[in-house]
């Protein structure tokens, strides 16, 4: 095992090279949707870097990648400021990380709101692109990419070509101000179809839908993201004045009301093992969605315990992002890719 204690010259140069190496992976992947490697080798570059920090928290900067939210704004677009912070996921990759993540999260919540129960809201970790939309008084004005978690950019006109994404909520009682989080995702049967249409018209196909999804969403010119056929789930809230839900699944069905696609997939559930069974099921059955996955996002469903729980810099003490482990297939596609 490595020691940890004041690290040495060489040690410090891998540091430095893995931090720069990261960035340039993050810059090739956010800002140019073309990724050199698998995002399996990208999370075993981040698991060492925070093991080298975990093992010398002095290498830690401000500006190290632990600390930010990986995206940048290309100045392509207009920037604009989230109202409320958006931020990235803390990642697991075995059941046996999962569970100490939720034992962890358990003693949070026990020290600091003693004899709460949680309830998990467990969902699917779409593989698509996150965009924050602003609606005022039921009307959409904004809509942005994550960017950096502080400024993101300005795709409110390309946002307003996907059917399922309301330009007006239905219903009343709308509050003054609410930011709603989603994933745009390129549907699972449209993927394919679109890759076909690309390699016959002599294109190199994207590599996976998320790609594909952020490629078509970060486009000049909305005619071309009208194009394709990109769909969202919704998956939080952010800013909201005049919003009186208690939990997330409430807001979920509050939203649902108002005309905002929400996923058929996600439960709130009551014990760990049913979250483990959930993670299970869908590890069996990832194929044959409405949209590809990478993993299960796991939630403290209750607001208050949320808020109790907080945030780091870089993503919220509250959630989870369980990763299934690679699959078969990205090798293949991405052989096809390097062919084409
Ligand atoms: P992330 O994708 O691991 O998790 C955070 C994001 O998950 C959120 O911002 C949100 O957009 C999304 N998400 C999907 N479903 C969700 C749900 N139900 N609830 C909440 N959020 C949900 O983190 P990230 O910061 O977006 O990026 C890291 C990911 O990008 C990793 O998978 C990494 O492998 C990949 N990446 C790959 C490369 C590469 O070069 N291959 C480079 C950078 C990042």
């Amino acid at each position: 095992p490595e020691q940890s204690g004041t690290p040495d010259h060489a040690l410090r140069e891998e540091y430095a090279q893995l931090a720069e190496e990261i960035r340039a992976h993050r810059s090739a992947y956010y800002q140019d949707a073309a990724p050199t490697i698998s995002d399996a080798e990208f999370d075993a570059l981040f698991r060492r870097l925070e093991e080298l920090e975990a093992l010398h928290p002095e290498l830690v900067s401000n500006d190290s990648p632990s600390q930010e939210v990986g995206g940048e704004v290309s100045s392509a677009f207009t920037p604009v400021d989230h109202l409320a912070r958006m931020y990235s996921l803390e990642d697991v990759f075995s059941l046996d990380e999962l569970t100490v993540w939720l034992e962890r999260a358990t003693a949070g919540v026990e020290q600091r709101s003693p004899g709460s129960s949680i309830a998990w809201l467990t969902e699917l970790k779409i593989d698509g692109l996150a965009v924050n939309l602003l609606y005022r008084d039921g009307e959409l004005v904004r809509a942005a990419t994550r960017g950096d978690g502080v400024t993101g950019e300005d795709i409110t006109h390309n946002v307003l070509t996907i059917a399922s994404i309301p330009r007006h909520l239905a219903g009343s009682g709308h509050p003054e101000e609410v930011e709603i989080r989603g994933e745009v995702f390129f549907p699972t049967k449209e993927f394919a179809q679109l890759n076909e249409r690309m390699v016959a018209a002599g294109k190199a196909p994207f590599a996976n839908p998320r790609n594909a999804a952020a490629g078509s969403l970060r486009q000049k010119d909305p005619a071309m993201t009208a194009e394709r056929p990109l769909d969202m789930y919704v998956h939080g809230i952010g800013a909201r004045t005049g919003l009186t839900a208690e939990t997330q699944s409430q807001t979920y069905d509050l939203l649902r009301s108002w005309g905002l696609p929400t996923s058929p997939y996600y439960k709130v559930l009551a014990d760990q093992r049913a979250v483990v069974e959930f993670i299970e099921h869908y590890g069996d059955h990832r194929h044959g969605l409405l949209h590809e996955i990478d993993g299960i996002v796991v939630k403290v469903d209750s607001f208050a315990l949320q808020r109790a729980l907080g945030h780091t810099s870089r993503v919220p003490r509250w959630s989870v992002a369980y990763k299934y482990p690679p699959e078969e297939v990205n090798t293949k596609l991405l052989d096809i890719l390097v062919n084409v």
